[in-house]
Order: structure tokens, then sequence, then C-alpha cells
């Protein structure tokens, strides 16, 4: 492509709402342009690279066997009441009527589609095996559509659905999926560990998310240095040490301290000189309507989703101060498991709780603590329970290895869904034996657009982008530094014929623009192989050759520009952990 003819609108000022970089690099090298919050058009460089990344997707997803099909954006809302959603997904579910007064729903996901069409279709065991696919665009009405393409309120999603005869059969599956979602971000040439994930209340199932390491990511996961192992934090099991504190639980009875508006874990260090590992933080929650206590040392952070799973609950709040006041008869910050008024109170505290006393724990009076808190002799607890998140100081729950906690963003996620959906739509099949099965069923996401910035928060620098090679919209970028000498814009013309008899993409920036501005524009669109001929090099019968992601450069022999040109290639996408396709 031309660059003098391409729309490629370039901006020199970065636009004030853009938080993150890939969202900056995007708007200012002309890939995409906002329509309004959360909803964004591609311009030809954008589409280039969601296409790209699209095509590894698909050609990944064929290869295990899925077949692409392509569903309906606009869903009736009689098949949502079915499975119950229509009144529990919240209001990411964009909902609207018909000129007939029926509801519709701008999908957000597919189960209740591809479960329709599968229930009326599938009706033998022979049919099975199943996994359909699709690459479309999905609407959530996001709370916080941000961060441009990671984050959108209208976003390209590749969603699978399988379906199963049986539990091993779905196993299978899943396992089939998990492996074509590795090659597929193996090709991509981005960095990411696929992590265990919490399944929330479907327990017994499984599920993994896949991470694109990057350090502005939303997510937090822990890695083990020495196994495979990484799981979300609300997933890593925390392991404590097996031998408790030997102090025989005798220490003196509670008592308490006057802690003056000492509300906070670091105001009370402060004023009483202790460290926050000798004390216990008290959390009250609503839990589905009922009173729930949470402890955890002092200098350790909770983890909701760990608190929620294990009360098997749908809905975990933390308490109102309305609601504190009333459970522990004190102002909030005063907190503690001894003396809380509330009568049904469940009491819960992490694991690690149970090797030491002698606890500074909040008294539940005003201005209160109290010191020597045996939770064994002086509370009645109704569990102990992993509630905490793991650091770095912890070891792998699997090998004991030590742990590193990395930040990465949700690029795709396998979930083994079981009956959930077709036991509630009734898809059901005979078996061998003539006998009605419910189809067991898995569910598959990638976030096709949401590559394209994770891509970018990998992988950029202070000039732009560095695409890796299998999504740049052209694999190269052809910089002619002709100004007014004829000979170099002919041979520059020649050279990008050539490349592009030879199959390469190339973005050839043949425009009547200053060299200067010309090397900014390209480290800016971040094509990862740059090439740069002038009058000099003509002159001297080679082109300088510059590789975006390490900035090292070389030069070309324009008499054997082929073989060089094919070599140089390998050493840049080797470099990319990419073979040459
Ligand atoms: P998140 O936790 O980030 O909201 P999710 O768990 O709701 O995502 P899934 O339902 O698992 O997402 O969707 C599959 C994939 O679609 C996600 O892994 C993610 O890559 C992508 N995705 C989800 N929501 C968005 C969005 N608002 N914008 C862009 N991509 C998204
Ligand atoms: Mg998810």
């Amino acid at each position: 492509m031309r660059l003098s003819k391409a729309y490629v609108p370039t901006l020199k000022e970065v636009p004030a709402e853009a938080e993150v970089v890939s969202h900056r690099l995007l708007l200012r090298g002309g890939f995409v342009r906002q329509l309004t919050r959360g909803i964004y058009t591609y311009l030809p460089l954008g589409l280039k690279t969601l296409n790209k990344v699209a095509d590894i997707v698909r050609q990944e997803m064929n290869r295990a066997g899925a077949q692409e099909i392509l569903m309906p954006m606009v869903q009736p809302g009689d098949l949502w009441a079915e499975t119950g959603r229509w009144e529990f997904y919240g209001k990411e579910l964009l909902r609207f009527k018909d000129r007939a007064d029926r509801d519709y729903c701008l999908g957000p996901t597919h189960e209740e589609v591809v479960t329709d069409l599968v229930r009326g279709e599938v009706r033998s065991y022979r049919q099975l095996p199943l996994n359909l696919y699709q690459i479309q665009t999905k609407f959530r009405d996001e709370i916080r559509p941000r961060f441009g393409l990671m984050r959108g309120r209208e976003f390209v999603m590749k969603d699978a659905y399988s379906f199963d005869r049986d539990e091993a059969g779905a196993d299978a599956s899943y396992r089939a999926m998990y492996d074509a979602y590795c090659a597929i971000f193996r090709r991509l040439g981005l960095e990411f560990r696929p992590v265990e994930a919490d399944t929330g209340s479907i327990g017994g199932n499984f599920s993994h998310e896949f991470m694109v390491l990057a350090d502005t990511g939303e997510d937090t996961i822990a890695t083990c240095q020495a196994c495979e192992y990484a799981a979300n934090l609300e997933k890593a099991e925390v392991v404590v040490p097996v031998d408790k504190c030997d102090c025989g639980h005798d220490c003196p009875a509670f008592s308490e301290i006057p802690t003056p508006a000492k509300h906070t874990v670091d105001e009370l260090c402060d004023f009483l000189g202790i460290e926050a590992d000798t004390l216990i933080k008290t959390l009250l929650f609503d839990v589905d309507g009922a009173p729930v206590a949470a402890m955890v040392r002092g200098d350790r952070e909770l983890n909701e989703i760990k608190l929620k799973n294990h009360l098997h609950a749908t809905d975990v709040k933390l308490a109102s101060p309305e609601q504190v006041v009333a459970w522990t008869g004190a102002p909030v910050g005063f907190a503690g498991p001894v003396g809380l008024k509330a009568a049904n109170i469940k009491i819960i505290a992490d694991r690690e709780l149970d090797f030491e006393c002698g606890w500074f724990t909040g008294a539940n009076k005003a201005d209160t603590h109290l010191k020597n808190v045996d939770l064994r002799r002086d509370v009645k607890l109704d569990a102990y329970a992993d509630l905490r998140n793991i650091t770095e100081a912890d070891r792998c729950p699997r090998c004991g290895g030590e742990v590193k906690l990395r930040k990465g963003i949700e690029v795709g996620h396998v979930f083994k869904l079981g009956l959930k959906y077709s036991q509630a739509m009734n898809a059901s099949f005979l078996d061998e034996n003539g006998k009605e099965q419910i189809m067991v069923m898995g569910c598959y996401g990638i976030g096709v657009s949401r590559i394209v910035a994770s891509a970018i928060e990998q992988n950029h620098d202070a000039d732009g982008i560095k695409f890796p090679p299998s999504i740049a919209p052209y694999e190269v970028a052809l910089l002619s530094l002709a100004g007014k000498d004829p000979e170099v814009a002919e041979a520059a013309d020649k050279l990008y014929a050539e490349l592009t008899g030879m199959g390469v993409e190339v973005l050839y920036d043949d425009r009547d623009e200053r060299p200067g501005s010309k090397f900014k524009d390209a480290d800016l669109m971040g094509m990862p192989m740059q090439l740069v001929l002038g009058g000099k090099g003509l002159k001297n019968g080679i082109i300088e050759a510059k590789d975006r992601r390490t900035g090292e450069k070389r030069e070309l022999k324009l008499a054997d520009f082929a073989g060089e040109f094919a070599s140089w290639r390998r050493t840049v996408r080797q470099g990319w952990g990419l073979g040459v396709e």
C-alpha cells in the first residue's frame, strides 16, 4: 500500500480521553476512531490487524475440528428466559422491544442461541461431539467502557461451544480447545500464560483464562518459578505452614486497651507500636442477606471471591456502615471476633490465624481494641478457610516453588459448562441404548479486538507500537527518502514491486515528507521491519534495514536483495518466537 494514497490519519497530539498506551497509540497511529463511548470504527490499518488476529484464530479453531457458523446478533428475550438469564444478566445486557412489543437483546454471548440451534437438530449420539464457533461483534453495555479496544461496549469475540455425549468427551473437547488456544497465542507472537480461573458458583467444573502478560494489565496472576503452575489471585491457593506455634495456647486472658480514634491498621500499629502481622483484621459482609465476619491477618488482603466460594454464596458485599454498627454495637473500625452483637453472625477465619495466638483485635466497642485474643479459646468460629490473597512470600501450592505475581490481560477463557445450559434448555440426545441423555457443554471465548490492544500493551516503546510480524497490518515499512531525486524514487518503486511480488505486505511511504517525519511515523505505526532507501545508500548499492522490536540496524545489499531480505526476515521473526510462514 502506498502511504500517499492510504487513509491513515495519524495524530500529533495525544487525545485526552485515552488513558492507556494501546488506546493512545491506536488513535495516534490512525488505526481506530471512537464513534461514541466504547464503540469504535476500525480504519484500514486497524482492520488489517483485527483480520489477521481473526484469521489465526479461525485457522487454529478449524484445525482443532471446530466448525464456523454465524449466529444473529439480535436475540429473542424468550430464549434468555428459559435459562433465567433474562432476569439475572445485569445491565450489560442491552434489552429492547420490536414493533410488536416483543423482548429482544443484543448478544453479549451466545449460549442460549447455540443451544437452541443444537437441541432442534441433534438427536443421536452419532452426531456428537460437535463444536461450533463464530467470530462476531458482541455488545455488552459495560458500566465503565474504557481503555479503548481493551474494554469496549461493542467488540469482536470468537466464541465456540462444544457438545458432548458425556463428561469424558467434554473433557477431551476442553483439552482440544486449551491446546488450540496455546497454538493461537504462540502464533500471535505474544507472551502469555494459561491460568487456572475461578468457576464461580458452577463448582466442580474447570476453567482457564489465557492472560497476555503486560505491566498495565488489570488482573494479577500468581505464577510459579519452578513449575507450570499459574492461577488467578482468587484461585491461587495459599499453603499454610504445617508447624503450629508452640505456645500451648496458654497466653494471658484477653483484655481491653484504649485506642481512641484509631480505625485503620496503620493508625493502630503506629499508636501501639506493633507490627500489622500481630493483629487480626475483621471485615463484615452481607452474604446473601446474612451477616458474616471474615478475618485475615492485619498485613493481608482478603479475597472476596474466596469467601464467596467458601460459603457457596451468590452475592457478597461489604456491610454498610449501618450494618456494621448494628452487628458490632460499635462504630466502623472497631470490629473484632469477640463479643459480636449479631447473634446469627457467621465467623470465618483465614487458616493462617490458627497458627498463632495473642492477637490484637477490635473490641466491638468505640475506641477500644483487645489484646491477647486466642481464637480457639475465645471465639466460637464457624470455620477456618483460605481467605487471603497469595503473596510472593508464599510457596507454590503444587510444587513448593517460588511464587511471582505478574500483571496480565484476559484475552481468552475456556470453560467447562457441564449441564448448566443443556439441562435448562433440554438439549438431549439418544445414546447407544436409546436412552435420553443431556449433552455436556463447554464454551470458549477469545477477545479478538482485545488482543489487538493487548499486543500493543505488551509491545511498545516511547516512539510507538512494535507489532509482532504475524499481526502487523504490513510486515514491512518501506521508506523512500527520494526528496527530489527521481532515481531514488524509481529504485524505491522497484523494490516495492519486488517485495510485493515476493508476497510480502509492504506499507510504502512514498509521501513527499521530510525524512524525520517518515521515521517518526514508521516507529509510531509499528511495522516490524523497516527498510530505508536514500540517495547515498542507492549509490553504494545498499538499503538500511531496522528491526522495530530491537532497534537493531543492518545494511542489505541491493545486488542480492531477495536473499539478504529473506535471511533478515527469518532473524526478525525468530526474535518474536515465530517461524517463517
Ligand atoms: P472481563 O472479566 O474482562 O469483563 P469476561 O470474563 O466477562 O471479561 P468472557 O465472557 O469470558 O469475558 O468473554 C470472553 C473474552 O472476550 C474475554 O476473555 C475477553 O478477552 C473478551 N472480552 C470480554 N469483555 C470484553 C469487552 N468489554 N471488550 C473487549 N473484549 C472483551
Ligand atoms: Mg472471563
